[in-house]
């Protein structure tokens, strides 16, 4: 049942389900939640990175890349790779979360620095987890993370749920603000999956806005009419708004085509790039200029 639930949650594809019919028994997940306690002092976390492409114009950094988004991956000895959409909601029930997540800032910021990003005018995205964003101390620990990696803060961007920015809106709308007077840039992630998305555009300034992958994937079947109008009229509002739009979950040239005709900026998913390890990931830069990767 507990299961079930993180799965209603996160609803996060076959992949999951596969590993949910793998797991089994209750015990097994706490038996999970208990290896996860030391996962990160065994070196077991690793961030994936994808890339994110325009799909107009020539970008500073070549052919459409415009930045990575950073995403966790846990390598459990025994069972492989667990995805983050059942190992982040029990890092958040058992406040692993907080060290979890100021890792994969410092990590995020420091590839960031490793891959000239500030200097290529690209962005490193990072997922916030809400108990992450709720600790009084958050913007105070970017401000650290970066000045630790030495990061210029236009080149981080942090991307919230409309979940977790409308669990406590004063609060957000206080850590937005501190975040954007420090130079990052705020996206707002999963964009239209929640049950608020135009009330939290009126609140907050959001620079970036990220439609779920969902509506991606109904651009080719018979919902097509339906899930182009809605396209439009996102993209339209985010512009607007002054804020750039991303589509997440591209996987075929069809869907690339569509959202290029409807104005959509950067364009995320299999068919650009799969989240890759960071030796991977580097061979999307542009030639001529990497730096080692450390592994
Ligand atoms: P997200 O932030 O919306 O990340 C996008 C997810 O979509 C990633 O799943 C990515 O692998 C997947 N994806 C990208 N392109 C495609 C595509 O073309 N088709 C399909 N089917 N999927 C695509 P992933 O890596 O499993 O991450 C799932 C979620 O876990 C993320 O959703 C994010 O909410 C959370 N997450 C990942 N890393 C972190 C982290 O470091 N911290 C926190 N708090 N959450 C994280
Ligand atoms: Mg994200
Ligand atoms: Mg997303
Ligand atoms: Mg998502």
């Amino acid at each position: 049942a507990d299961l079930a639930m993180y799965r209603v949650k996160h609803t996060g594809g076959n992949q999951v389900l596969h590993f949910e019919a793998e797991m089994g028994e209750p015990a097994e997940r706490r038996q999970l939640e208990r290896d996860l306690r030391g996962a990160h002092e065994r070196g077991e976390l690793r961030l994936h990175y994808q890339g994110r492409f325009a799909l107009h114009g020539v970008t500073p950094s070549g052919p459409g890349l415009v930045g990575f988004e950073a995403l966790i991956r846990w390598e459990h000895p025994e069972r492989g790779l667990v995805p983050p959409v059942v190992f982040i909601p029990m890092a958040e029930d058992s406040r692993a979360i907080l060290p979890i997540g100021a890792w994969v800032l410092r990590e995020a910021c420091t590839q960031a620095v490793r891959w000239q990003f500030a200097e290529r005018g690209l962005a490193m995205s990072v997922n916030v987890s809400p108990m992450q964003f709720e600790q009084p101390s958050f913007v105070q620990d970017v401000q650290a993370a970066l000045e630790a990696a030495g990061l210029q803060p236009e080149a981080l961007v942090l991307e919230l749920t409309e979940s977790l920015v409308m669990r406590d809106l004063t609060l957000a709308q206080n850590h937005i603000q501190d975040l954007k007077a420090l130079g990052v840039q705020i996206a707002i992630d999963d964009f239209g999956t929640g049950y608020s998305s135009l009330s939290v555009l009126q609140a907050l300034p959001f620079d970036q806005l990220k439609i779920d992958r969902s509506f991606t994937s109904h651009l080719t079947t018979s919902a097509s009419q339906r899930v182009t109008a809605l396209l439009t009229a996102m993209i339209q509002l985010a512009h607007s708004l002054e804020m750039t739009v991303t589509v997440e979950g591209v996987e075929d040239e069809t869907q690339r085509r569509l959202l290029t005709g409807l104005g959509c900026d950067h364009v995320q998913g299999f068919l650009l790039a799969r989240p890759l390890p960071p030796a991977q990931a580097q061979s999307l830069l542009p030639a001529g200029a990497e730096s080692p990767v450390p592994s």
